[in-house]
C-alpha cells in the first residue's frame, strides 16, 4: 500500500458525519492530516466526531454544525477552520442526497430544491474556503518541503448519473450533469492558481441513504445483504455488489492529494464497472 504522510495539512470534507464523508475523513486522519467535518445534525455529528476520536485520540480535528446551502454557516465553518488550524489544503464537497422522483412527479419547487442542493453545496464551500486553497498552493516556485505548501484540491462527490441519466431520479441526473460541467470549469479556472479541481463519479454505495432507504423499502424479514445484493443484480452491476465507503474515500484520497498532482478537471468512476460508456 502506498503510503503518504500529511502531517501538517488539512483536509476539510463538508457532510463527513457519514457515509462517505466519515471514511474520507477517516483515511486522512489516519494519514496524519487534520481534518475539519461539518454535518446539520448535531447529534450525528458529534457521534462521528467521538467515533473518529476514539479511533485516532491523537487527531487534530474539528466538527462545526453546518448547512452548506446556508452562507452564513459556510462562511463560519470556514473562519472556525482558519482560527483553529490556519490554513486547508483540500476541500471535499460531499454534502448531499439523491432525489427519487420521475418527470411526471417532479414539482417545480422540487427542480429548484435540487439544482440549489447539488450546486449551491459545491459553490458555496468553493468560495469560503477558496482564499486558504489559495495560500495552500503557494506561489509553485518555492520548495514545497520548507514552504508545507503546494497541494490545493478541491474534490466532488457527484453521481454516474451526470454521465448515464435515470428516469426515476431525473432532477438528481440533470443537476449531476451541470455539477460535472461546473466541475470541469472551476478546473480550468483555478489551474492558474495551482488548485486541483476532480470528482468521483459514484454509482450505489453503502452508506446512510441507502441505509435509510432499506428500513423503508425492505420486506418484512429481508436483510440487508439480501435487499443490496438484490439491488445490485436488477441494477446489472458487473461487480455485482453495492460499494463501500472506503471505496469512495480512497478515490477521493487519491484526488486530493499529491498522489493525483497531475490530474485536473478530471473524474475517477466508482460505480462497480456500472457505466456503460467506452
Ligand atoms: P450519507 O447520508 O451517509 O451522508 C451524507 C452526509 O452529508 C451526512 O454527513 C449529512 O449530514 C451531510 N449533509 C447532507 N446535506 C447536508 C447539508 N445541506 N449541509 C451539510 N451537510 C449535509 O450519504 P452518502 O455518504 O451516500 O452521501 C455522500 C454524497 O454522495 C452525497 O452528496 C450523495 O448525494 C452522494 N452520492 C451517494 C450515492 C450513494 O449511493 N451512496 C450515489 C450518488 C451520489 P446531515 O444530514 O446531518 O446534514
Amino acid at each position: 500500500m502506498i503510503q503518504i504522510d500529511l502531517t501538517g495539512q488539512v483536509a476539510v470534507v463538508t457532510g463527513g458525519s457519514s457515509g462517505i464523508g466519515l471514511a474520507t475523513a477517516e483515511l486522512f486522519l489516519r494519514a496524519g492530516a487534520s481534518v475539519a467535518i461539518c454535518g446539520r445534525d448535531s447529534e450525528r455529528l458529534a457521534q462521528a466526531e467521538a467515533s473518529l476520536e476514539a479511533q485516532f485520540p491523537d487527531a487534530q480535528l474539528l466538527a462545526v454544525q453546518c448547512d452548506v446551502l446556508d452562507a452564513a454557516d459556510v462562511n463560519a465553518f470556514a473562519k472556525a477552520v482558519q482560527n483553529r488550524f490556519g490554513r486547508s489544503d483540500m476541500l471535499v464537497n460531499n454534502a448531499g442526497q439523491g432525489r427519487v422522483s420521475t418527470f411526471a412527479d417532479t414539482t417545480d419547487e422540487a427542480w429548484r430544491e435540487e439544482l440549489d442542493l447539488k450546486y449551491f453545496s459545491v459553490m458555496r464551500p468553493t468560495r469560503a474556503f477558496l482564499p486558504m486553497l489559495c495560500d495552500a498552493a503557494g506561489d509553485g516556485k518555492s520548495d514545497s518541503k520548507s514552504t508545507g505548501k503546494g497541494n490545493a484540491a478541491i474534490v466532488c462527490v457527484n453521481s454516474l448519473l451526470a454521465l448515464q441519466p435515470e428516469p426515476h431520479m431525473v432532477a438528481t441526473s440533470s443537476a449531476r450533469a451541470g455539477v460535472l460541467s461546473l466541475t470541469k470549469s472551476l478546473a480550468a479556472e483555478l489551474a492558474p492558481q495551482r488548485i486541483r479541481v476532480n470528482s468521483i463519479l459514484i454509482g450505489i454505495v453503502e452508506s446512510g441513504q441507502w441505509r435509510r432507504r432499506f428500513e423503508t423499502q425492505a420486506a418484512p424479514g429481508q436483510s440487508w445483504e439480501d435487499w443490496t445484493g438484490e439491488l445490485a443484480r436488477k441494477k446489472n452491476i458487473p461487480l455485482g455488489r453495492f460499494g463501500r465507503p472506503e471505496e469512495a474515500a480512497q478515490a477521493l484520497f487519491y484526488l486530493a492529494t499529491n498522489l493525483s498532482s497531475y490530474t485536473t478537471g478530471s473524474h475517477i468512476d466508482v460505480s462497480g464497472g456500472n457505466a456503460r460508456h467506452v
